[in-house]
């Protein structure tokens, strides 16, 4: 697919074309990566963050209640996990340096070592981490490059002192450590032009990822988006709108773009059309979902933007409402850990 080919579709309008896409990428999802959906137990183990990302509502500046769990708490619900028949465990958190090397080191080999569960962990730029968590038995990381345009992505992502961080950089690296990669992007980003989104497709593909996440930003008050967002957007025709038509189209590309990559319809898709993103996103290229382990008593001070879906649902609820929607679309749930199958 050329560039060319990928601007025009993320600017077309029409709605028979756009069936043309969605059919299309529903096929190639089919040929490549099944009619199973995978899901991956969503563990959101700490809202603490030194970072200061102009997105995000757990930044260093917004007074938000912050909390931490304990080894006991995140273990107990990696067997929620294996009880529910999920075969992956996400560990999510802000980039967290009170998470101790060792701490999570531990809780990845003893969840290594009573289950048959896949660790998959996204806590940040935690370079100097990465090869003894792989070690210590971790399969995945993710860490969404957001953009790839170099100059927004310094604005709302600023550096911390004194260290200079590339993302793409680490994901070369866990690449070579052996990880399954993941990575993606915010779709309607203030500033975030139709070249800038086309690009962070083909770097979707250049990059060979395993995983790739792309869902609707969604702007939260306590940010620096949230503050001058209006004004950093750019004139009409070229800011990508943060509209879930956009996401299903960068959804859909992507998996034309990396047939075989596990792509999820995100919770951020779910947030702007709790009626039925999800199953949109899974009948245009997604499939994989993830339902949130989080005890109910953090998950609304996990708020990375407001008005989350499922914020006030159990482990329980959300296992059940998404097993009944993707059965309600024709799909399977999938068996075992779901892992990238590389066909070279
Ligand atoms: N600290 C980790 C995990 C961050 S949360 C990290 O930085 O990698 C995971 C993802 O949520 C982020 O990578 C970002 O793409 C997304 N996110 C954060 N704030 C958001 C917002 N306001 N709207 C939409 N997505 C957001």
């Amino acid at each position: 697919m050329d560039r060319n080919e990928i601007l025009s579709w993320l600017k077309e309008t029409d709605t028979e074309k756009l069936n043309e896409l969605w059919q299309k990428a529903d096929k190639v999802r089919l040929e490549n990566v099944g009619p199973e959906v995978h899901l991956r137990g969503l563990i959101e183990i700490s809202s603490y963050c030194v970072r200061r990302c102009g997105y995000c509502g757990l930044n260093a500046d917004n007074k938000l209640q912050r909390y931490r769990m304990t080894r006991d708490e995140i273990i107990e619900c990696a067997h929620a996990a294996v009880e529910y028949e999920y075969g992956t465990v996400v560990m999510q958190a802000g980039e967290d340096y009170g998470l101790k090397t060792e701490f999570i080191a531990d809780i990845v080999r003893e969840i290594k070592n009573t289950t048959n569960l896949a660790v998959t962990l996204s806590l940040g730029e935690r370079i100097d981490d990465l090869a003894i968590w792989r070690e210590a038995g971790a399969d995945r990381y993710l860490l969404r490059f957001e953009t790839s345009n170099h100059e927004l992505y310094e604005k709302i992502h600023p550096s911390l002192p004194n260290q200079n961080c590339d993302r793409f950089e680490i994901l070369k690296k866990l690449g070579e450590l052996g990880y399954e990669v993941g990575s993606g992007v915010m779709i309607g980003i203030p500033g975030q032009s139709y070249e800038t989104l086309a690009t962070d497709i083909e770097t979707f593909g250049k990059f060979d990822l395993d995983m790739i996440g792309v869902g609707p930003f969604i702007s939260h008050p306590d940010t620096m988006l949230g503050r001058e967002g209006d004004q950093m957007k750019l004139p009409e025709g070229q800011q990508v709108p943060n509209t879930e038509d956009m996401v299903y189209k960068v959804v859909a590309l992507t998996r034309l773009m990396c047939p075989q990559a596990n792509i999820p319809a995100t919770s951020a898709l779910a947030t702007i059309n709790t009626e039925d993103g999800r199953e949109n996103g899974l009948n245009r290229g997604a499939n994989i979902v993830m339902p949130n382990l989080t005890p109910v008593k953090y998950r609304a001070m996990y708020e990375i933007y407001p008005d989350k879906a499922c914020v006030n649902e159990t482990a329980n609820q959300c296992r059940f409402c998404l097993a009944g929607r993707i059965e309600s679309i024709g799909r399977t749930v999938g068996q075992g850990q779901g892992g990238r199958k590389k066909i070279i």
